[in-house]
């Protein structure tokens, strides 16, 4: 995996010279992604993987147990409502 360069996009490659701050400036302060649009689905989406990536890495879970956990957070939340209603 290739470390991004700071001031420099790692996209397109524009560099730091070329950022006007008005057409052209970086999305974020890390300075590795310019504004262009393509550049910034680019980004986005790699993001996106990186996300599915790292879920899957520390996955210690399952769908249907999670699907649980959150019916019984749920059961529990309304008990919990339930309580507080009675006067
Ligand atoms: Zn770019």
């Amino acid at each position: 995996m290739n470390i991004p360069i700071p001031g420099e996009c790692r996209f397109c490659g524009v560099t730091e010279d070329k950022i006007d701050g008005d057409k052209l400036c970086w999305l974020g302060p890390s300075r590795t992604v310019c504004n262009k649009p393509g550049c910034v689905r680019a980004h986005y989406a790699d993001r996106d993987r990186m996300a599915v990536l790292a879920r899957k890495a520390n996955r210690k879970r399952t769908p249907a147990e999670i699907h649980a956990i959150k019916l019984q957070e749920a059961r529990d939340r309304r008990k919990r409502n339930r309580k507080g209603r009675v006067a």
